[in-house]
């Protein structure tokens, strides 16, 4: 299954990369965050209120010193295609066509914004091999660009493909994404800039176990509005972010993903290298694996190719003759 596969692999590239930072809590040698933190906090977001006014990305722009986006707020030409949080938008929303529905539950055109989701279990804290991504005791992923090295291991251990970076900033290019407004909610006590913004109430913030708790409540409550289902209470080990929708979330590309957190799918291999203190080892040991494999991939083509060529380390029978490796080094 592609879905499987996809997130497999970038289970391997925050396990191998993040190594001991994963799936914990803050800082290295922290023990790991407990699954259901009651002190963690969580938007939930009711796509079936969501009227697409873009006051939340407006509010985000503002909160975070954003550059003008080339379209006001206002302008609904936006929602022709699809769009991505970027360096220059670290929310977007984006508009589904309505359809006609058997059960007569939701026909009409639906709103999604997209975000950070900040997992309980993020792969990106794990994937970075400095700590520049961490997970702060209220549960938001929050990173350091004095830290950063660049390596970019986030971006692509991120299941959901939120983490940009600055291509253009020749001097210090940063990583972005949605910080969940930790300095605000924690300097002034207010909502996120996104959930203040929102006219309807589609955005709200609070402890996660609680909204957890109050969407599981609406869902058994009005049947004929909602599907019976959260999104994010188990996405990859559950995330911060829990979406209630009123069709099949897979149609708001909401994407179907295992339950079981990236890290945790090779973690068992990781605790028992750890175990010995053989980090490195493990990591220079996979990649030399790898290059050996692909050389050897490589030398046996050549050689079914032009089967008059020498025999090569690798190939079947070959001998050990250090002047065969250094012709075939120099070809
Ligand atoms: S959505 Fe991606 S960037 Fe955000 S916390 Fe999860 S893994 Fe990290
Ligand atoms: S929580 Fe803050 S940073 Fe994140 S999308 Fe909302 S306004 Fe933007
Ligand atoms: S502000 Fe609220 S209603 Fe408006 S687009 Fe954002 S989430 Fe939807």
């Amino acid at each position: 299954m592609e879905i499987d596969r996809r997130l497999f692999i970038k289970s391997g590239i925050a396990s191998l990369a993040g190594g001991c930072l994963a799936a914990q809590d803050m800082e290295p040698g922290k023990k790991p965050a407990k699954e259901s933190n009651p002190d963690y906090v969580g938007c939930l977001v009711d796509t079936t209120v969501c009227i697409g006014c873009r006051k939340c990305e407006e509010a985000c722009n503002r909160q975070n010193n954003l550059p003008k986006p080339e379209l006001p707020f206002t302008d609904k030409r936006v929602f022709r295609e699809k769009r991505r949080p970027s360096v220059a938008a670290y929310t977007v929303v984006n508009q589904y066509p309505g359809r006609p529905s058997p059960d007569q539950r939701q026909v009409k055109d639906t709103f999604c914004k997209v975000q950070c989701m900040h997992c309980l279990k993020p792969a990106c804290v794990s994937a970075c091999i400095v700590g520049a991504l961490v997970k702060a005791a209220d549960g938001s992923v929050i990173y350091n660009p004095d830290i950063c090295i660049g390596c970019r291991y986030c971006m692509l251990a991120c299941p959901f493909e939120i983490p940009a970076y600055e291509y253009n900033e020749a001097l210090k290019p940063r990583i972005t994404k949605c910080e969940f407004c930790t300095d605000r909610v924690k300097k002034t006590g207010a909502n996120p800039a996104c959930a203040a913004a929102c006219p309807t109430e589609a955005l709200l913030f609070g402890h996660r176990s609680k909204l957890l708790q109050m969407a599981k409540a609406r869902v058994k409550d009005r049947p004929d509005r909602y599907v019976d289902y959260i999104y994010g209470e188990n996405e990859v080990g559950g995330t911060a972010w829990l979406y209630m929708t009123g069709r099949p979330h897979v149609e708001l590309d909401l994407i179907a993903l295992q339950t079981a957190a990236p890290p945790e799918l090779t973690e068992s291999i990781q605790h028992s290298v750890y175990k010995f203190g053989a980090i490195p080892l493990a990591l220079y040991g996979a990649l030399a694996g790898v290059m050996w494999y692909i050389r050897r991939s490589r030398r046996l083509k050549e050689n079914q190719e032009n089967p008059d060529n020498p025999p090569g380390e690798n190939s079947p029978g070959a001998k050990k003759d250090p002047t065969l490796k250094a012709q075939g080094e120099q070809s």
